[in-house]
């Protein structure tokens, strides 16, 4: 109740000053055309390991990056706005050769939901949609099933919350367990905000292909995190150094 105090106060004061990009701090939108065009035409998907669950999983940037740091804000924030500025980047930047493809929202836990009052990642794939004209499709197929939130948990905890957290929307499965088979053969796009340890999107992975999602003929499974932590490098001591 007092982060929706908070959210709400910072809502009514925002409205009141004008934003600032995110990226130069220049006066007008949350991001000013020059730093859009820099961060779409910059934008360069990465492979991350996954497993085997997904065909392909990759990330569109580091989180310490301007991108990141949007992603960061929407996430923790009520800044509603900003899911549609990162929808447009990342559509310019890659969901635009995607043409085709169905993107899976990972559903937010029903708690930031209900303190922001909107799931970050299902406005953000919304968007993408719209801006693609239909030709990307945004389709819930996951919903929250336990309401886990992980943030700042150790990896072990974080394993076995992501196994509870989501599961198939029911909506689309039929008697057998299956989606239906359109969407078997669908080259499946699994959405999430920030690539951490990766648990949430694999077990989120495991339950789709259980279900058959892009299983089938040219279907396909993929993973795409809009932003990854910048991998640690072990600090290195020369002779002589002492840590
Ligand atoms: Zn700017």
């Amino acid at each position: 109740m007092k982060n929706v105090i908070k959210n709400v106060v910072k809502i009514i004061v925002n409205a009141g000053f004008p934003q600032r990009c995110r990226g130069c701090g220049e006066v007008g939108n949350f991001l000013c055309d020059c730093c859009k065009k820099y961060i779409s035409e910059n934008m360069k998907a990465q492979r991350i390991e996954a497993e085997g669950v997904f065909d392909r999983a990759e990330f569109l940037g580091f989180r310490d990056e301007i991108l990141g740091e949007m992603v960061e804000e929407c996430k923790y924030g009520p800044t509603r706005g900003l899911a549609a500025e990162i929808a447009k980047v990342i559509y310019e930047g890659y969901f635009r050769e995607a043409s085709g493809a169905i993107l899976v929202p990972m559903p937010t836990s029903r708690k930031h939901v209900r303190e922001r009052g909107f799931d970050h990642m299902d406005l953000v794939c919304r968007e993408i949609e719209r801006l693609s004209g239909g030709q990307v499709r945004r389709v819930r197929l996951l919903e929250r099933a336990r309401d886990t939130v992980q943030v700042g948990a150790s990896s072990e905890v974080r394993k076995k919350q992501a196994k509870e957290a989501v599961k198939m929307n029911p909506k689309y499965l039929g008697g057998d367990g299956q989606v239906p088979r359109e969407l078997r053969r669908a080259k499946a796009i699994l959405v999430d905000d920030v690539w951490t340890t990766g648990a949430s999107m694999v077990e989120a992975g495991k339950i789709l292909k259980e279900a058959g999602v892009g299983s089938f003929g040219d279907g396909s499974l993929l993973a795409v995190a809009i932003t990854k932590n910048r991998p640690r490098r072990k600090p290195v001591l020369r002779q002589g150094e002492i840590d």
